[in-house]
């Protein structure tokens, strides 16, 4: 039976879905292979764990060492390398994230082993697996496969359905020391911006602005479209270089990459910068008042309409609901 590890990612102190997403990854590469969940941190990590099992893993590794408190390559690195050494896996998964397009370069290039990034589905045909990644910024698609007797992937947040969160699985959960040193990066602090709600890169829903929505407070009835929807708010680059939000919304080829089950789009044009971070969203909505808007050839419903219009009718009505 082959072992297939999946590294769970934390922030603030919770897990984040794509590790669950990752979980039901590792099994599409193996169905009867054994999950086992690396947990790496310097505190508690057994309700990590626990929850790990829950949606699927069969049992889990917790690392714990000071070294590991937050995330650096080098400490991550050591851990899940003694991991590996212990445990011989056929593959190795983990989220498609800041910390997965870091991590996993380093650990596969040590092993000289193939890593398919920000793979977006995978199959099984024959005594093959064939991973799905998107290229030219999502425009296309491409299938891979991987020859090296360890495989590394990283998984696009919101595309490979989790298994459903089950509190009567079981599964061991070990504890494993492992010796982290010559740690050159040292993180004295992390200052995080706060941003309430939901988090923008694993959001179902997604309420985005543009240029068109012409102010900070042009946001408001946005951010109250996406909270009715239980999602988050997003934006074009012009409307982070308008300084009508934060960069940390923005989406797109130099910004983030997304795949909500719905996307609404408001008051952006739908330039090529901007559909590289959003057009494999399941529905995208577009509101623009330029029925010749290049949003609508990506858009799955158009509305023609000022957006002030439209966002407070559909917010009314969905109140209704
Ligand atoms: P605009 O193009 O100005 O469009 C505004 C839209 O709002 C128009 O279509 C208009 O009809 C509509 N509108 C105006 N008022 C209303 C109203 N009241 N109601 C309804 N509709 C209205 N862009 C990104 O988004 N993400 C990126 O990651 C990104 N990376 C880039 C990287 C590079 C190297 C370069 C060169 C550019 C990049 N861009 C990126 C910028 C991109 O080319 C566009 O300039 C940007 O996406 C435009 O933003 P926008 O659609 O909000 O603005």
């Amino acid at each position: 039976m082959s072992k297939l590890l999946v590294i769970g990612e934390t922030r603030d102190g919770s897990l984040r879905n794509v590790t669950f997403e990752a979980i039901a990854a590792a099994k599409k590469i193996d169905s009867d292979g054994e999950v086992v969940g690396v947990l790496c941190g310097n505190g508690e990590l057994e309700s990590q764990a626990n929850e790990m099992v829950y949606y699927g893993a069969d049992r889990v590794i917790a690392i714990k060492h000071d070294n590991l408190k937050t995330y650096t390559s080098e400490g991550f690195g050591q851990a899940i390398m003694a991991v590996i050494n212990d445990e011989s896996p056929a593959a190795i998964v983990m989220g498609h994230t800041a910390i997965g397009k870091d991590l996993t370069p380093k650990i596969a290039s040590k092993l000289e082993a193939g890593l398919i990034s920000d793979a977006t589905d995978i199959e099984v045909d024959g005594d093959k697996v064939v991973f799905t990644r998107p290229i030219y910024s999502g425009k296309a698609f491409e299938k891979k496969i991987i020859t090296s007797d360890i495989t590394f992937v990283t998984v696009r947040p919101n595309n490979i359905t989790a298994f459903d969160r089950d509190e009567s699985r079981t599964g061991e959960i070990s504890s494993k020391d492992v010796e982290v040193t010559d740690i050159r990066t040292v993180i004295k602090d992390v200052i995080r911006k706060v941003s309430e709600g939901v988090d923008l890169s694993e959001a179902k829903v997604i309420v985005a602005g543009g240029r068109g929505v012409k102010s900070e407070d042009g946001f408001k009835p946005l951010q109250e479209l996406a909270d009715l929807l239980g999602g988050a708010v997003g934006a074009s680059r012009g409307a982070c270089d308008a300084e009508y939000c934060d960069y940390s919304l923005q989406i797109g080829q130099t910004g983030k990459v997304v795949t909500p089950d719905l996307y609404i789009a408001c008051g952006i044009s739908g330039a090529i910068q901007h559909l590289a971070g959003m057009s494999n969203s399941k529905v995208i909505v577009a509101i623009n008042k330029d029925p010749e808007a290049n949003i609508f050839n990506v858009a799955d419903y158009g509305i023609v309409g000022d957006l002030f219009e439209v966002v407070p009718m559909l917010i009314e009505e969905i109140k209704k609901i």
